[in-house]
């Protein structure tokens, strides 16, 4: 299978503020391209040659395969959730009211999760196996569909992010990523 550079449902200068058009073009156009073109050439030859992406990140081992697979996924989700900044962006979600009270209280426990994800990674809210809600980190391209985990929504913490941005402030990114959130999308995957 050859994959390809899925399209963004938005203009690369929509998420500003919070995301600058410069940071767009490096992670989408450079990083996430980077991500497919590494695959398709690792792939050739190989058996998972002809499995779909999940498939991969499901099967392949430790290994660049692995890694370049699920950065493709990854990058793919986290870029499909977001969208231009609305004036009210807080959803009314049962499932995060259920678990956690209320919107706030997992906001706040997901940022600080975020923040304090040592070195590259990925913090993710997924459905464990029992169906239970979970907050979640991944270091470098750890992807939790690996443990058979669902997930509904990550925030990419690697460095290449927000740097351009924020330089050492993760936090400020993080706490700029909650406005560009396209709960529209997020909502579906629950
Ligand atoms: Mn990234």
């Amino acid at each position: 299978m050859n994959f390809s550079l899925p399209n963004l449902s938005y203009a690369l200068n929509d998420l500003e503020p919070s995301i600058s058009e410069l940071t767009m073009k490096f992670h989408y156009g450079k990083h996430h391209q980077a991500y497919v073109d590494n695959l398709n050439k690792f792939i050739i030859g190989t058996v998972f040659e002809n499995r779909s992406l999940e498939e991969i990140i499901k099967t392949a081992p430790d290994g660049p395969i692995f890694n370049n697979a699920a950065q493709v996924w990854n990058h793919t989700f986290y870029f499909e959730a977001l969208g231009k900044a609305k004036d009210q962006n807080i959803p009314t979600c049962k499932a995060i009211e259920d678990k956690w009270g209320n919107f706030d209280v997992f906001k706040e426990e997901f940022s600080k999760a975020a923040i304090g994800l040592f070195g590259s990674g990925w913090l993710w809210l997924v459905e464990d196996l029992d169906g239970k809600l979970q907050i979640v980190g991944e270091s470098n391209a750890g992807n939790p569909m690996r443990k058979g985990w669902r997930p509904i929504l990550c925030f990419d913490v690697w460095e290449h992010a927000y740097y351009l941005d924020y330089q050492n402030k993760r936090a400020d990114y993080i706490k700029n990523l909650w406005t560009i959130l396209d709960w529209n999308v997020i909502l579906k995957r629950f």
